[in-house]
């Protein structure tokens, strides 16, 4: 493959044979039937094949173009076929050669075409880019599908040798397949029952280390001490008095239970399910305040170094007048300068930096989907010196019922909160045709004139952070001059400082900001209660479940919210695109929502659950219940004879290389 495409692999994360082969499609692309050119319609996606009349490059001086056109024929008809800008495509086919097609067909002109469709030329039977079942993988700058695809077909022969690290009694139990067969039919599935068996082998596996290492938690876990945490009533009590709003019944109900599990010396495990803007913080608020008068420690880990600036900021201001330090660690600070207050709030940094940990008697996680499981085992260590370990708490929008959320997590006890504050109202979603564009617009300068904020979401550019970080400037200077020239509008994108981030939420959390112009950087948590107005730019390509958290930024308090969704241009055409946003307008429930996007993403596609949580789960679905439950229960059996996985070496050896594979990012 040479160097310059090892060196993109290595971009992927792929160093060596074994990884390559781990790399698994998110997609196919259903090219298994051959249409006749004559019986093409627009929109269809078809894969056609015949024979190349014509070929030839033309320059459009206009739009600074080069155009590829080709005349193809079949027995039935001609078609013609237009690429853009990949004037090489002369140098590869010839008039007179024999070519697969595959692809969308639109109209230009009045007549039918394919534009940029996937080509491959026919010398045998064997096709790997456009007929059959075609893998589509996750890419980096400078890869291409064909370049990738062509990779791992080289290498498939190879997973022969792959050993199988399942006991073969699970195997048989569940009738799985073998893991070099299902390595092969991931890839390179004859057709979709194929895929399916390899699906399932793969996600079972997946779920069952996941299952093995929590059920090996629980096991140590119920071995350790933790400090114990006396209910102080009566500062409580005033704590919830001082709020400027109250407890909704469901949050007193999780915090009660909460405040019982830290008073005993038995190790807390538990997990706090609410949807967006249930108001999850406060309840591990009063849990922090509690550790704190009983002169313990506590810890408050989130995903987002602009997440954890919230945190820092909004204790600080409820804790003020008490007698409770904390402090804020990011990835900037100095090792020997960190950990000596009763609250530490953090990123992972938190765990990575080695922080002090003595006395710490709490440790919480918030959006613990986007940790993983294997977070729990550092959290564990935390205290090692003092032979305690925390109580642990997690906090997560993941919506799924409660018998899959213990199946899942089968470590974890659950609160689940299901109120939402009083007062709230209902989002209102918005599907914008361009054609409206200018009247959303104005609608959201009205908004702002009646003294709300709105937030305008960058769309989503895949592997590629420039791009991304690029295309949100270019929305930045759109807005700032052109549109709303008279308001202030600031900008915040992964890429900038984390000073300049945190300056640009604090001014936006005090309206110094009218319209603040993201990336998904504020996908999750981000509490700003005066914005009103969520607009998504490119909003179809963000699963359903990403949007319902863009959309939870908004509708934090008593104010109407609105969530406008703005399709990329080029998808307006498209039902598929416009029929799955549409959900969005429909249903306001994180659960509903990730029911429907998996029954929409329908059979070609593969992933998991990886977008709307748990970062182990690659190809495994949450809503596999079935599955679930039967690697946890096979998982809880293997643990229960084989504490340590001494009669399972291989397994032990997988668990291991399984988790270096996920630890922290
Ligand atoms: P999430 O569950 O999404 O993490 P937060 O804890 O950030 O939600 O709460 C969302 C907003 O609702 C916050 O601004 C919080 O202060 C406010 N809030 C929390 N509980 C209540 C309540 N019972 N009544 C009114 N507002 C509340
Ligand atoms: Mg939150």
């Amino acid at each position: 493959m040479g160097a310059v495409g090892a060196k993109l692999l290595k971009k992927l994360g792929l160093e060596n044979i074994q990884d390559l082969l781990f790399y698994l499609p998110f997609r196919y692309d259903d090219f298994s039937s051959l249409s006749k050119i004559s019986d093409l319609k627009v929109g269809q996606i078809v894969n056609i094949r015949g024979e190349v009349q014509l070929i030839q490059n033309k320059r459009s001086f206009k739009k600074r173009l080069n155009i590829t056109e080709a005349l193809i024929n079949d027995e039935s008809d001609s078609i013609k076929i237009i690429w853009f800008n990949q004037p090489f495509i002369v140098k590869n086919i010839k008039t007179g050669d024999i070519i697969s097609l595959a692809g969308r067909v639109s109209e230009s002109q009045e007549q039918l075409t394919m534009s940029s469709p996937q080509y491959e030329k026919v010398y045998s039977n064997e096709l790997i880019h456009t007929q059959g079942l075609i893998p589509n993988y996750h890419l980096t700058e400078g890869l291409t599908q064909k370049q990738l695809r062509y990779f791992i077909k080289q290498t498939i022969h190879l997973a022969g040798v792959v050993e199988e690290w399942l006991p073969a009694k699970t195997i048989k139990t569940f009738e799985l397949l073998n893991l070099k067969d299902a390595l092969k039919q991931i890839h390179f599935p004859k057709n979709l029952i194929e895929a399916e068996a390899a699906k399932k082998r793969l996600a079972f596996s997946e779920l069952f280390l996941r299952q093995l290492k929590s059920q090996m938690i629980k096991k140590e876990l119920s071995e350790q001490k933790a400090l114990t945490i006396k209910f102080q009533e009566k500062a409580t009590r005033e704590f919830v008095a001082s709020l400027p709003f109250q407890l909704t019944s469901d949050q007193k109900k999780t915090a009660w239970e909460i405040l019982k599990d830290i008073e005993k010396s038995r190790p807390m495990s538990r997990l706090i399910e609410g949807d967006v803007g249930s108001g999850k913080t406060i309840v591990a608020v009063m849990a922090m305040l509690n550790v704190a008068l009983n002169k313990k420690r506590s810890a408050l880990m989130a995903p987002t170094e602009i997440l954890a600036e919230q945190h820092f900021r909004s204790l600080s201001n409820l804790f003020k007048g008490l007698d409770i330090s904390i402090e804020l660690i990011t990835g900037s600070k100095k090792n020997k300068e960190i950990g000596k207050s009763d609250i530490l709030i953090g990123t992972h940094a938190l765990i990575q930096k080695g922080a002090n940990f003595q006395n710490l008697a709490l440790a919480i996680v918030d959006e613990q989907h986007r940790f993983g499981v294997n977070q729990r085992q550092k959290i564990l260590d935390f205290n090692k010196k003092d032979n305690f370990v925390p109580h642990f708490l997690s906090l997560t929008a993941t919506p799924i019922p409660r018998s899959l959320a213990l199946a899942i997590y089968g470590d974890l006890e659950l609160s689940i909160i299901k109120e939402m504050p009083i007062g709230r109202k209902k989002i209102i979603t918005k599907l914008v045709k361009e054609s409206e564009r200018k009247k959303a617009y104005n609608f959201i300068r009205q908004q702002i004139k009646t003294g709300r904020q709105a937030f305008v979401i960058c769309p989503l550019i895949e592997d590629s952070d420039q791009l991304e970080t690029k295309s949100v400037k270019a929305e930045y200077e759109k807005l700032s001059t052109e549109i709303f020239p008279d308001l202030k509008i600031g900008l915040l994108h992964g890429k900038m400082k984390s000073v300049d981030k945190e300056i640009v939420m604090k001014n936006f959390l005090e309206k110094k900001i009218d319209i603040l112009v993201s990336t998904s950087v504020i996908e999750v948590g981000v509490d700003i209660q005066n914005a009103s107005v969520m607009v998504i730019e490119g909003a179809e390509r963000f699963g359903l479940a990403q949007l319902h958290q863009f959309r939870g930024r908004v509708g934090r308090s008593e104010h109407q919210s609105y969530c406008l969704l703005f399709p990329s241009q080029e998808e307006i055409g498209s039902e598929k695109t416009i029929d799955r946003l549409k959900v969005m307008e429909k249903y306001s429930d994180g659960f509903a929502l990730a029911k429907i996007d998996l029954k929409l993403r329908g059979a070609g596609e593969i992933y998991g659950d990886t977008q709307s949580g748990f970062p182990e789960l690659q190809i495994a679905s949450l809503f596999d219940y079935e599955l679930i439950k039967k690697s946890a229960d096979e998982a809880a059996e293997i643990i229960k004879e084989d504490t340590s996985l001494k009669e399972h070496p291989l397994l032990k050896i997988k668990l291991g290389e399984w988790e270096k594979l996920i630890h922290l990012e």
